[in-house]
């Protein structure tokens, strides 16, 4: 992967929709507030953590979470979310991430002297903070750049942490004589309350929420009433589905809890993994069309996958991410933990570019719907002009890198013939291989079309030699004129492309 790859990545505009806030905070601030406030970590170092806790890879998901009591220890301190959740969004900036969603369950944080709306006000200070210092940039401010902005997003656990968490301590000890599953629904439905309180009252910058946590054992199904009060009330909805149970947990997701977003969502396409259904390949075909076709966007988070799926750990590139992509699903990239996966958006952008030889086109899509599937705070009105202003950037960057060229080529109208589609009957694991086999056929042939082999060659600013009729014509041993490019489509191209931004307006159909 050359530089001109890793600065292209790092200056576009991205999104970050699935980050926890509690598995993300600096290691440096975390030794710093334990030994300010006295709390126990099994070692006081950057070094001693990463060996201990915060480690490359995991042995499963046990090993993985085993992090979050001691970061949730340290965030109940006085002061500390507030710092964490500003750190937190300039780590996001200082890599390009413009518009965040980070999640985190209150109730864990909350305690006797502060309640779900305190911690909630307590984290939207830390990032108003660090909205207020990026925006008053002169670039900023003058629309050159566009500007930064977040929601929040309230995590419902689907089971508790009694011994970190005062709040779920005292829940459960007024909530004794009811069955253990009704205690984590009844603690689930208080949270979406506080949250749509602390929108509606309190104008906080609440945007959805979510339900995590071991999700074997706990169907998401379960919460559906929790799910009725937020999505009644208009709150943005995302679930955690699909990472430990099959389809039918995406279904549930979908039908029972008005999911718009998966987190994750990995086992989409695994009919071995249906349990009730009497035909499997044919619910998951339908499944999948389903979500495709109502932009469900999944929030596909790479490295932490890889950490805790052991049949990823050797080889990413067997990620559904590839039938995804295939499907022509709605898809962001996501970093789930910055600290406890070890990761950034620009490396999750990197191992799919690596990985799954992703294109220019497929690329600034994902970052496209990345903003436009956003819960984000504002009107509508205000979240089109705001992305609008992300894809005249990112237009401005692909001028800038020499990137601009690709998308005068014929790659978006073949995209169906790159990513190939399977027919509905044969969807699953079976054809999730089949299309994954053709998918490298056709990658081979057009190595160089990737993302990364784009600016690695690009000399200048213009790619000339790799629009992929040039690849084709250059594996079929036709030999490229001196300066040439496939100029006819080009101009054409161009044209409708001035049109459009004389129009002033966004490029692409709002979805
Ligand atoms: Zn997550």
């Amino acid at each position: 992967m050359g530089p001109n790859l890793v600065n292209f990545l790092t200056e576009i505009p991205k999104t970050d929709l699935h980050v926890h806030l509690d598995g993300s905070p600096r290691l440096s601030t975390l030794i710093e507030l334990a030994q300010e406030h006295h709390v126990d970590l099994p070692a006081y170092t950057e070094e001693g953590l990463r060996a201990l806790v915060f480690r490359e890879t995991y042995d499963s998901l046990v090993d993985y979470l085993r992090g979050f009591p001691l970061i949730v220890r340290v965030l109940q301190q006085p002061g500390a979310l507030e710092r964490i959740a500003y750190e937190f969004a300039w780590d996001c900036l200082n890599e390009g991430v413009l518009y965040i969603e980070p999640r985190f369950a209150p109730q864990l944080l909350a305690t006797a002297t502060l309640d779900v709306i305190g911690v909630l006000t307590e984290a939207t200070r830390g990032l108003e903070r660090a909205k207020k210092e990026y925006n008053a940039q002169q670039s900023v401010r003058d629309g050159q750049k566009p500007s930064f902005d977040f929601g929040i997003i309230c995590c419902a656990m689907r089971t508790f942490m009694t011994d970190v968490s005062e709040y779920y301590h005292a829940f459960c000890s007024l909530h004794q004589d009811e069955p253990q599953a009704l205690v984590y629904q009844l603690a689930a439905s208080a949270l979406f309350h506080a949250a749509i309180k602390a929108k509606k009252d309190h104008g906080l910058p609440v945007v959805g929420v979510d339900i995590a946590g071991q999700e074997a054992g706990y169907p998401a199904a379960e919460f559906q009433a929790a799910f009725e009060v937020a999505h009644k009330n208009f709150l943005g909805v995302t679930v955690h589905a699909g990472e430990a149970f099959g389809p039918e947990a995406v279904f549930q997701a979908i039908t029972d809890l008005h999911c718009e977003r998966l987190g994750h969502g990995y086992h989409l396409f695994s009919v071995d993994k249906v349990v009730k259904k009497e035909r499997p390949a044919e619910f998951v075909a339908g499944l999948v069309q389903y979500v495709a076709k109502r932009r469900i966007m999944l929030e596909v988070c790479l490295s932490s996958n890889r950490q805790t799926m052991t049949e990823l750990r050797d080889d990413i590139s067997k990620h559904a991410l590839k039938d995804m992509l295939a499907h022509g699903i709605c898809v962001s990239l996501c970093t789930d933990n910055r600290l406890v996966s070890n990761t950034t958006v620009v490396n999750e952008l990197l191992l799919a570019i690596e990985h799954f030889a992703l294109t220019p086109t497929e690329l600034k899509t994902m970052i496209v719907e990345g903003f436009k599937r956003s819960f984000f705070p504002g009107s509508y009105l205000q979240k089109r002009k705001y992305v609008g202003q992300v894809m005249h950037y990112y237009e401005h960057l692909e001028r800038k890198y020499g990137l601009e060229d690709w998308y005068l080529s014929e790659d978006s109208m073949f995209e169906d013939q790159r990513r190939p589609q399977q027919p509905q009957t044969e969807a699953g694991r079976e054809t999730g291989t089949l299309a994954r086999e053709q998918g490298r056929e056709q990658e081979n042939e057009n190595i160089d079309s990737t993302v990364g082999a784009c600016l690695w060659h690009s000399s200048g600013d213009r790619i000339r030699s790799l629009s992929p009729q040039w690849t084709r014509a250059r594996a079929r041993g036709v030999k490229m004129p001196e300066g040439g490019e496939a100029t006819d489509d080009g101009k054409m191209n161009r044209g409708l492309r001035e049109g459009r931004r004389r129009l002033e307006m966004p490029p692409e159909v709002f979805m």
